[in-house]
């Protein structure tokens, strides 16, 4: 989707394919989700920040530290996932994922 009109009878979506009219739209964007709004000529409460994060493996021979998913126990004044392990389906262990900067031009864009 490029564009969305709004009109008195419903919506107008641009897409790639032409457009496509619909008496409502949902936007279930994800990460986009806020530019899709500002496409609609609405202003969005929230605003998107996206950053880069790492992931790291465990060396094999630390596997046995790790039985089961860990996950930190959320705080609320830092609203991050946080670093957390997961075991990938081939038995290796994932660890992150640690935010690393600079940000990305779009999430710099968007702090402006
Ligand atoms: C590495 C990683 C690991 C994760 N692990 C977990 C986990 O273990 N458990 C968990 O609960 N969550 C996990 N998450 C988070 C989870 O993936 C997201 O919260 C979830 O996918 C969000 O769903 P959504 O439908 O809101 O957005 P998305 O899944 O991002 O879907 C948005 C869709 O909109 C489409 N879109 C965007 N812009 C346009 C456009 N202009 N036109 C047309 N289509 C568009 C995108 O292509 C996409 O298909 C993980 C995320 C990552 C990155």
């Amino acid at each position: 989707m490029i564009g969305l009109k709004q009109m008195p009878e419903g919506v107008v979506l641009e897409t790639t394919r032409g457009p496509f009219q619909a008496r409502a739209a949902v936007n279930c964007a994800g990460l986009h989700s806020d530019r899709i709004t500002r496409m609609s000529g609405e202003r969005s409460a929230a605003r998107i920040v996206p950053f880069r994060g790492e992931y790291y493996q465990l060396k094999p021979d630390r596997y046995h530290l790790c039985r089961n998913l860990i996950y930190p126990v959320p705080d609320p004044n830092f609203p991050f996932l946080g670093v957390h392990f997961t075991r990938m389906i081939e038995g290796e262990w994932s660890a992150g994922r640690m935010p690393s900067w600079p940000l990305p031009a779009r999430a710099t864009a968007s702090a402006t």
